[in-house]
């Protein structure tokens, strides 16, 4: 086990002020503790723990954009107007990208948190019950307060009116409040469509509605991914990065 050096693990500091000696919070061990601490309260979903900038292998052309894309959005944080919206097929690493855009904006020292879209939504119908730990209040404060809100598969649940107002409120907010939301969708703006012509595919706008689409259009640069699902070719694609 490492020991700190500057505290020696007791969390204390002892200086000389002058005459006296005295004690101050170890800076070193309270910066790890808050970034423990900042770092749980992201609610970042196990499945995506691993996910860092460096654990992500451009497999397309599209994808090495994004990299850079994030990569820039991360050193210009807190310096900037407007959030990244991850659009693209399934498995391409939106969230893979999206998650270690979050890590490193932690790691500079700025709340994040992570929500699925539709986990959030059943944690807000949820907190309606009686027995709800949780009131809506206190869900919705992270969501709304945090520096950054990633929120992903957006789209994944078709729009009721009790989604459309909720979500609305949420993102006139951090819209309000000049809060940088990351968003990650499956469903895009102009989706490929069948060669019959017929609109098979819904977009985004279909999925949220039309003021909302807008709105995010105002809060977030579109970054468009494309490419196979790493999923089904997780080792193929690894062996030619390798290479
Ligand atoms: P999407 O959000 O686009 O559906 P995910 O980010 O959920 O895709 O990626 C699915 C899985 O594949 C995750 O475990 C992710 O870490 C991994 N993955 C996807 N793309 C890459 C990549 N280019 N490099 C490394 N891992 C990737």
């Amino acid at each position: 086990m490492n020991t700190c050096n500057i505290c020696g693990g007791t969390g204390w500091e002892f200086i000389k002020e002058g005459e006296l000696n005295t004690a101050r919070r170890c800076p070193a061990c309270y910066f790890k503790k808050t970034q423990i601490k900042r770092l749980s309260s992201a609610l970042i979903p196990s499945r995506y723990e691993h996910c860092t900038l460096a654990s992500y292998h451009p497999q397309h052309a599209t994808q090495k954009k994004a990299k850079q894309i994030a990569i820039r959005f991360i050193e210009e944080y807190p310096d900037i107007n407007s959030g990244l919206f991850f659009m693209g097929t399934c498995g391409v690493g939106k969230t893979h990208l999206a998650v270690a855009t979050m890590r490193s904006i932690l790691d500079k020292g700025f709340s994040c948190i992570f929500y699925d879209f539709r986990e959030l939504l059943k944690k807000l119908q949820h907190s309606y019950n009686t027995e709800s730990e949780l009131t809506e209040e206190e869900v919705l404060k992270p969501v709304i307060e945090k520096d950054i809100l990633l929120l992903d598969e957006l789209g994944a649940q078709k729009i009721t009116s009790w989604i459309r107002d909720t979500l609305t409120y949420i993102i006139n907010r951090r819209y309000n409040d000049n809060k940088i939301t990351i968003i990650t969708s499956n469903y895009m703006d102009n989706p490929v469509r069948s060669k019959e012509g017929k609109d098979e595919e819904e977009n985004l706008t279909d999925r949220i509605g039309y003021r909302l689409r807008s709105r995010l259009n105002e809060m977030c640069k579109v970054v468009v991914m494309d490419g196979q699902d790493f999923r089904l070719n997780r080792q193929t694609a690894l062996q030619h990065h390798e290479k």
